[in-house]
C-alpha cells in the first residue's frame, strides 16, 4: 500500500519527498501497527495521518485539543480536495447533527473531533456505525498525568478502540515527549514500543542563549534596535507584563503587535494578522500565541521571563526558524521569576500535580544555569542520549575560562550537611556568608564551623553558586512546601575529593534599573 503514498503526497500537498520520520510513521500505520510518532514541532505530523487517511477506505477520526486548528486544518483539506470535516462546542447542535449524519454516510475521510466528544455515549454510539480504519491522536502526551497538559478525556479514547467492532490503527503523535511521557503513551494506547518513530530533536539552524545578571528591558531594546527589520517573538509571562512591554516598545517606534487571551477576538486576530503579514515586526505575547502559527521568518524568539516548564520552552522557541535560516533563541533569567512561577503553581487548583510541576520548574533553572551545551541540556531533557556540544548556543560559545572551584563546592555542600540537609537556599546561603539573621541564630547555626566560611562574598553570589551546584546535581532538591536542599551522591563524591568542579568565571552582575515598571 505504502507505493501510493508518494504520488498522494505530491499530488495533494505538493512535496516531492518525505521530512525524516513521515515515511516510516504512514509505512508502520499502513502495516496495521499502532504506532507512536514524536517528531518537532513544524515536522509534519499531519501528513502522517493524512496520506495514510487518503489510502485506508473509511473514515479517519482525529482526536485533537486544539479547537481553533482544526477548522484551519478541514479548511486547508478541503481546498485540496481532501473531503474532511470537524465537530467541536464551536458548532450549534444542529450543525454538529448534520456533520454527524454526513460522517455516517461515509462522505468524509477525516473526521476531527475535540477530545470531549469522548465523554459523550450518544457520539460514540453514532462512531459505531462509521468505518473507522484509523485514529489519530494529536497531542498525545494529552493523555500523560506526566505530560504538562493532561485531560482526563484523553483516557477515554482506549475504550472507544475497544467498543468498535473493526479495531482501528491507532497513530499517536506528539511534539514533546520525554521517555516517561512516551512510555504512558504506549501503555495507554497499546502501541508496542517497537513502534515508535522518532528523529532528532536538534534543530540546527537555532541557537540558545541564557542572560543572566542584565537590565532586561536595556537589554531587550538593544536587541531589537539592532535586530529591527526582523522578525521576531517576545514571550512575557503575564498579559500585564505584555500590555506594559507593548506600549514600551511603541514608545521606541517599534512597529509591534501584540497578543493575550485577555484581548477581543476581533483585535486579537488582527494584531495576529499584522506579524503574520509583516506589518508588524515584533509579537508580543503570552504563551497563548503561537499554536498552529505557520511563519516561517521568525529570527529570534526572547522570552523575557522564565517559562513554566522545559516543553513550554521549546515549543515555543521552537517557532523561530522554520524555513532552516539561523535564528536566536534567548531567555533572559532572573531569580525572582522562580518565585513568581512557584507562587502560580502553588496557586493552581490540582494539588495532586503539584510536586511534578515544581520538578518541571526546577530543569528549567537547570537549564538557565547549567554551563554545558544548551541545546545538548534540551534534547537530553527530551530522552535523546547521543548527543554532542553543538557549538552554536551561549554556552557553547562562551569564551570565558573555566575555573577550579572545587574547593568553594565543599564549603557549600558541607555547610548543607551540617544543617541537617532540610533547609533552602537562602538560608544556606546566610550561614555561609555569616548572616546575623535570627534565624540563624535561633538555630544554632552560629556555632557550625561552616558559618561565614565565604564571607567574602554576598548572599546573592552564593545564592547563585548554590543554583549551580544544583544544575550540576551536585545537590538535589526535595519538593514540599518549601524545597529544601540536600547532597546527592555526585555532591558526596566532590566532598571526598573523588572529583572536580570547574566553573566559568562569572560576569558581575549589572543593577537593574529601580524606576523601571515592570520590576
Ligand atoms: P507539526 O504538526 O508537526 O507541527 P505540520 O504537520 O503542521 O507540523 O507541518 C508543518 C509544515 O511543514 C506545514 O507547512 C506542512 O505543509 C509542511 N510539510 C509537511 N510535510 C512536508 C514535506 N514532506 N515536505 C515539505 N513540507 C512539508
Ligand atoms: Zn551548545
Amino acid at each position: 500500500m505504502f507505493e501510493k503514498a508518494q504520488p498522494l503526497l505530491e499530488s495533494y500537498f505538493g512535496y516531492r519527498t518525505f521530512r525524516p520520520g513521515q515515511e516510516q510513521a504512514i509505512r508502520s500505520v499502513l502495516q496495521g501497527e499502532n504506532t507512536i510518532c514524536v517528531l518537532p514541532t513544524g515536522g509534519g505530523k499531519s501528513i502522517c495521518y493524512q496520506i495514510p487517511a487518503l489510502i485506508l477506505p473509511g473514515t479517519t477520526i482525529v482526536i485533537s485539543p486544539l479547537i481553533s486548528l482544526m477548522k484551519d486544518q478541514v479548511d486547508a483539506l478541503e481546498q485540496v480536495g481532501i473531503p474532511a470535516t470537524f465537530i467541536n462546542s464551536s458548532l450549534t447542535f444542529s450543525e454538529a447533527n448534520q456533520r454527524i449524519n454526513d460522517a455516517k454516510k461515509g462522505r468524509y475521510k477525516l473526521l476531527y473531533i475535540a477530545p470531549e466528544r469522548l465523554e459523550s455515549q450518544e457520539f460514540i454510539e453514532d462512531l459505531k456505525h462509521m468505518n473507522i480504519p484509523l485514529i489519530a491522536v494529536d497531542e498525545a502526551h494529552c493523555i500523560s498525568q506526566w505530560g504538562h497538559d493532561f485531560r482526563p478525556s484523553y483516557r477515554q479514547i482506549h475504550s472507544l478502540v475497544k467498543s468498535l467492532s473493526q479495531t482501528p490503527i491507532v497513530l499517536a503523535l506528539t511534539a514533546t515527549a520525554t521517555p516517561r511521557v512516551r512510555e504512558d503513551i504506549c501503555n495507554l494506547l497499546k502501541i508496542d514500543e517497537e513502534s515508535t518513530v522518532i528523529t532528532g530533536f536538534e534543530r540546527e539552524n537555532l541557537s540558545f542563549s541564557v542572560i543572566k545578571g542584565q537590565d532586561r528591558l536595556k537589554f531587550l531594546l538593544d536587541f531589537i534596535k539592532n535586530n529591527h527589520h526582523e522578525a521576531g517573538i517576545i514571550y512575557a509571562a503575564t498579559r500585564k507584563n505584555v500590555d506594559q512591554l507593548y506600549e514600551r516598545l511603541r514608545k521606541e517606534n517599534i512597529n509591534v503587535a501584540r497578543y493575550h487571551a485577555g484581548m477581543g477576538d476581533l483585535e486579537r486576530n488582527r494584531e495576529q494578522e499584522r506579524f503574520l503579514e509583516d506589518n508588524a515586526s515584533v509579537m508580543v505575547a503570552t504563551s497563548a500565541f503561537g499554536m498552529g502559527i505557520d511563519k516561517s521568518n521568525i529570527r529570534y524568539v526572547l522570552h523575557f521571563q522564565l517559562p513554566k516548564n522545559m516543553e513550554s520552552y521549546y515549543q515555543e522557541a521552537g517557532r523561530a526558524g522554520r524555513d532552516g535560516l539561523k535564528s536566536e533563541c534567548l531567555l533572559l533569567y532572573s531569580p525572582q521569576d522562580v518565585q513568581i512561577q512557584r507562587f502560580l503553581i502553588d496557586q493552581s487548583s490540582d494539588r495532586s500535580r503539584m510536586t511534578q510541576e515544581l520538578e518541571k520548574l526546577q530543569q528549567m533553572v537547570d537549564y538557565c544555569h547549567t554551563e554545558s551545551c544548551l541545546q545538548e541540556f534540551i534534547l537530553r531533557y527530551f530522552g535523546e542520549m547521543e548527543t554532542e556540544p553543538c557549538g552554536r548556543c551561549g554556552n557553547c560559545t562562551d569564551a570565558r575560562v573555566s575555573i577550579d572551584v572545587t574547593k568553594e563546592a565543599q564549603m557549600v555542600l558541607s555547610c548543607v550537611i551540617r544543617m541537617g540537609q532540610r533547609f533552602g537556599k537562602t538560608l544556606i546561603a546566610q550561614v555561609l556568608t555569616g548572616s546575623k539573621n535570627k534565624k540563624v541564630a535561633e538555630l544554632g547555626f552560629e556555632r557550625l564551623t561552616t558559618y561565614g566560611i565565604m564571607k567574602d562574598q554576598g548572599a546573592k553570589e552564593v545564592s547563585d553558586f548554590i543554583e549551580f551546584l544544583i544544575s550540576q546535581e551536585l545537590i538535589a532538591i526535595e519538593q514540599g512546601t518549601f524545597p529544601t536542599l540536600y547532597v546527592s551522591p555526585k555532591g558526596k563524591d566532590i566532598l571526598l575529593g573523588k572529583q572536580q568542579v570547574y566553573r566559568r568565571e562569572t560576569v558581575q552582575v549589572k543593577q537593574v534599573s529601580k524606576n523601571d515598571p515592570l520590576f
